[in-house]
């Protein structure tokens, strides 16, 4: 009979990791608690503009990603925003077309939240929102470290140390345009309290002028995490006006520890692979191959 796998997280970590084992002719389910796939890779409308509010491009260091690359290029589906040590690529309706249009294809559930995973019967059992139990041969589980090792009822130890940074990400429509270089982007060198600043108009993903994402550092995060939100879009101004704003917090960022192979098999017996950025690269690209070399590892068990 065929083997049921189930992969937990439509990030691309979880969505390369089932491209490749639907490559291999395995059956695979991909659950993801948002509304869409994509995961950190976040673009939203409001106001008649597009903001990148997760990743806002991602590079290319590796010969295996590069072949990705070139293939999503080749197809129109990135393009190169501009050219720093590395080309940034980027999605051509922001970086969340990228994901969504690697779900083409995929058996996907969205809006569908793991609150537990626990092993039964040979095995895996994800209870999940609406009262339901899905069951599965193998697992791959690709949310954030630590959300991840809350879904289980035993310890992983090799994976405790991992952390993660969090992220205040405002977007806002500015009433006047903000001086930035050529590209439309500019990466603060202390990186607090603000870290990054881009205009999604110059970009090329969003119609209405200044149209901002402004990252704060991981330490301004922390100390006003707790903060309403009005008063942390105040502070992430700095005194220009804003026509129209939103703030999202990411509670897992980027990983600040890492764990050093590309993911992490947590049993053999009945698999169950660990993936995602925290494995490797704390990037784009790092999240993909992990979630190929999640695939390659969970072919070898089954
Ligand atoms: C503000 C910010 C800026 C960044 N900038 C860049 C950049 O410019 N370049 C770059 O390369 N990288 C950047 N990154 C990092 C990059 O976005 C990530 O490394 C990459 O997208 C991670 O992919 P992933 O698949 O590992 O995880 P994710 O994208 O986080 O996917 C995990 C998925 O799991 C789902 N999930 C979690 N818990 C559950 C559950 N219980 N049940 C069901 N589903 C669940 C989530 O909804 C999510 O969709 C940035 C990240 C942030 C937050």
């Amino acid at each position: 009979m065929q083997k049921q796998v189930v992969i937990v997280g439509a990030g691309i970590s979880g969505l390369m990791a089932a491209q490749h084992l639907n490559r291999a002719g395995i059956d695979v389910t991909v659950v993801d608690k948002g509304n869409r796939p994509g995961g950190r890779m976040a673009t939203r409308p409001f106001e008649g503009a597009v903001f990148d509010y997760g990743a806002q491009f991602f590079t290319v260091r590796s010969e295996r990603f590069a072949s990705f690359q070139r293939d999503w290029e080749a197809k129109g589906l990135v393009s190169v925003w501009n050219t720093s040590t590395h080309p940034r690529y980027i999605g051509p309706h922001g970086m969340n077309s990228i994901p969504t249009h690697l779900a083409q294809g995929i058996k996907l559930r969205c809006g569908v939240k793991v609150s537990q995973i626990f092993e039964s019967g040979g095995q895996w059992n994800l209870e999940i929102d609406l009262d339901e139990v899905m069951q599965a041969d193998a697992l791959i589980v690709t949310c954030p470290v630590p959300q991840a090792l809350a879904l289980f009822g035993f310890e992983i130890p090799a994976l405790k140390q991992i952390e993660f940074d969090r992220c205040l990400a405002l977007m806002a429509i500015l009433e006047s345009p903000l001086e930035l270089p050529e590209s439309g982007a500019k990466q603060l060198v202390d990186g607090e309290p603000i870290s990054w600043i881009a205009d999604n108009q110059r970009k090329g993903i969003s119609a209405i002028s200044n149209s901002l994402t402004i990252h704060a550092g991981p330490k301004f995060s922390l100390e006003n995490w707790e903060k309403n939100a009005e008063e942390v879009a105040l502070k992430m101004l700095g005194g220009r006006k804003a026509s129209a704003w939103k703030l999202h917090r990411w509670k897992y960022s980027k990983p600040s520890v890492l764990h050093e192979e590309r993911s992490f098999v947590a049993s053999a017996a009945h698999p169950l692979v660990i993936a995602g950025d925290a494995f490797g690269e704390a990037r784009v690209e790092g999240a993909a191959l992990s979630g190929l070399s999640a695939a390659e590892r969970l072919l070898e068990l089954l």
